[in-house]
């Protein structure tokens, strides 16, 4: 039994190896057979392989003789199927493991959905959501909230967990093709208990992918299994994606990760700032929260800038000296136009741009009308009669009209206050 060998093995380097060799690189090592002496093992990564290959492989073999005899040794190879099982959270496994764990995402209005239903999941697989879909723009979080899932799910014992994207999933799919392997494949799909597939956008206008995957997703389904799928889009505006997979895709919960609003991204850099231990003033925080708008990834390109600069420097860190270190990746943003805002908005609304601009005088379409009314004269540089030229040649008293209408009831309706904000986000980051 390759399990039983590799549990001895286990214990005998417990004493030989550290606390973070052994939990991040050697746990990782999945035992699939003995042969002649040759324990057969797999990694989940490229990486796995090379850095136990160059610093585990000597102390793992000499384990392997004590317990099978001279000449024993371990031949591993990569199966992205597998992840990285997490450890019993000693100090620097978990440290290698929580970056994207739930405890470092920090929550806001727009991602505590996504948060709220990737706990739920990470709680009761294949219980409550399945499939459970998560789409948004790039950097937002979503790579961040699966892998809390797959990490968290997998201190679980018996659960077969795989996390992998979607070119992944057409990489081994076409090997098993070629290698004639595609019913082992099948099996070793069908087998898990969680999958969690990145990226399936990837999968668009690839039709022997997509055929697969439905049948690989529909077998899983059918037994209760959890499935994730994280995409940059909603299923429906995924194109050439087939109507089967789309409608598979959305009958569990899907949920969006939007852009961060302003609070959240503050309390991102705050967050990360403590992180690193670095001293980052409130000021400092907000002006990088108002420039820096449109992805988590960027923010935290930012603030590695200025820890960097600062570091090397030893300058202290106010808005000035920010605003010199972060010059070059702030590009002055270009000019909003109003085809832009129409588009947002009637997105949002799930509307035609057509029936925004022209004359329909349905009350479905009066408030997202006057809505784009007032981001194009708030967001963009456009006078009032080059705006009510864009909404088909009105008179500009419509659209001065339409500004108040919209000041108003942001007043009274904090929730609309908040869904104009979002599409103002929204359009700042176009
Ligand atoms: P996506 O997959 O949506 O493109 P990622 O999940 O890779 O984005 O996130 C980009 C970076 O931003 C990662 O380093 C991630 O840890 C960080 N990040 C994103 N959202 C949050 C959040 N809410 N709290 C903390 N870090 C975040
Ligand atoms: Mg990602």
């Amino acid at each position: 039994m390759p399990q039983v060998l590799w549990q001895q093995t286990l214990s005998q380097l417990k004493g030989r190896l550290s606390a973070t060799e052994l939990g991040c690189w050697v746990q990782a090592i999945h035992p699939v057979e003995i042969r002649e002496r040759r324990l057969y093992g797999e990694v989940p990564s490229v990486m796995h392989l090379e850095q136990i290959r160059n610093r585990l492989q000597g102390e793992i073999a000499g384990v392997l003789e004590e317990l099978l005899g001279s000449g024993a040794e371990l031949v591993l190879s990569v199966n992205r199927l597998r992840v990285q099982p997490v450890v019993d959270p000693r100090p620097a496994a978990a440290e290698a493991t929580s970056r994207y764990g739930f405890e470092s995402f920090v929550i806001g209005e727009s991602n505590s959905l996504a948060h709220a239903s990737a706990r739920e999941v990470a709680n009761h697989p294949g219980v409550t959501y399945n499939p459970l879909f998560l789409y948004g723009g790039v950097g937002l979080g979503k790579t961040h909230l699966a892998t809390a899932i797959a990490q968290s799910l997998a201190k679980r014992p018996r659960l077969r967990i795989a996390m992998l994207s979607a070119e992944a999933f057409a990489n081994d799919l076409i090997r098993a093709l070629l290698t004639g392997a595609i019913d082992a494949f099948r099996v070793r799909v069908r087998q898990l208990d969680v999958l969690i597939v990145d990226d399936i956008q990837f999968l668009a206008g690839k039709e022997r992918m997509q055929e697969e995957f439905f049948h690989t997703f529909n077998a899983l389904h059918a037994a209760g299994k959890q499935i994730v799928l994280v995409s940059d889009q909603a299923p429906r505006s995924i194109s050439n994606l087939e109507e089967r997979l789309q409608s598979r895709f959305e009958s569990g919960l899907t949920t969006e990760i939007r852009i961060p609003e302003a609070p959240l991204r503050l309390a991102i850099l705050a967050s990360k700032a403590k992180g690193l231990g670095f001293d980052l003033s409130l000021e400092v925080a907000q002006w990088v929260a108002s420039r820096v708008v449109s992805s988590v990834r960027e923010l935290e390109g930012a603030l590695h800038r200025l820890v960097a600069a600062c570091r090397c420097s030893r300058r202290s860190l106010d808005v000035g000296f920010a605003r010199e270190v972060l010059r070059p990746i702030l590009r002055t943003p270009p000019a909003r136009t109003v085809e832009q805002v129409q588009r947002i908005v009637a997105e949002r609304f799930q509307l035609r741009v057509e029936d925004l601009v022209h004359r329909a005088r349905t009350t479905r379409i009066r408030l997202p009308r006057q809505v784009a009314m007032y981001l194009a004269r708030k967001g963009t540089k456009a006078t009032y009669e080059e705006i009510a030229a864009g909404f088909g040649g009105r008179d500009h008293s419509t659209i001065m009209h339409a500004v108040k209408c919209v000041e108003a009831r942001r007043h009274e309706e904090p929730e609309f206050a908040v869904l104009v904000d979002q599409l103002a986000e929204k359009l700042a980051s176009a």
